[in-house]
């Protein structure tokens, strides 16, 4: 486990863009915590790190994102609204996530049954005392 501490969106989007530099082929990251800690800016970040020049929106409506210009294929999906982890079928999830490229899911634990054991597995939390701008970030 590791934890990182960060005071500001830029320093959280830095650290995931450094993940996303070292990404490698098949990388799902599983990506945890309340609305609005940051899961969005951080695959922005993650994203700009695999050379994605695209910008990278919320897709909570769409659930999947795909984005073909950094170097993996990229698939950003949103859980959030689904009902069902059988809905996850539909869209070929399992097609995405161990195919060639490298996936991020938001709101994982909603879908935790279908996350890999080898899926890197990230959280983000706040903590009011620590300020308003402060993220703790644990990977495992
Ligand atoms: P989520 O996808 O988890 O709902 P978003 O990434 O859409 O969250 O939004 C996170 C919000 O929190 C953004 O407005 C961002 O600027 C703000 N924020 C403030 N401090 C931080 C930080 N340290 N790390 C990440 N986001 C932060
Ligand atoms: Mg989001």
């Amino acid at each position: 486990m590791e934890v990182f501490e960060t005071f500001s969106p830029g320093k959280t989007f830095e650290l995931a863009k450094n993940f996303g530099s070292k990404a490698g082929k098949g990388e799902i990251i599983a990506l945890n915590g309340d609305l609005g800690v940051g899961k969005t800016l951080f695959t922005q970040g993650f994203a700009a790190g695999l050379g994605i020049t695209e910008p990278i929106s919320s897709p909570t409506f769409t659930i999947l994102q795909v984005y073909d210009s950094g170097r993996l294929p990229f698939y950003h999906f949103d859980v959030y609204r689904i009902g069902d982890p059988e809905e996850m079928d539909e869209i070929g999830f399992e097609e995405y996530i161990f195919g060639e490229g490298v996936s991020i899911v938001e709101w994982a634990e909603l879908i935790d049954e279908l996350i890999p054991d080898e899926a890197i597995r990230i959280t983000i939390e706040k903590e009011p005392e620590k300020g308003f701008d402060y993220r703790r970030i644990t990977v495992l």
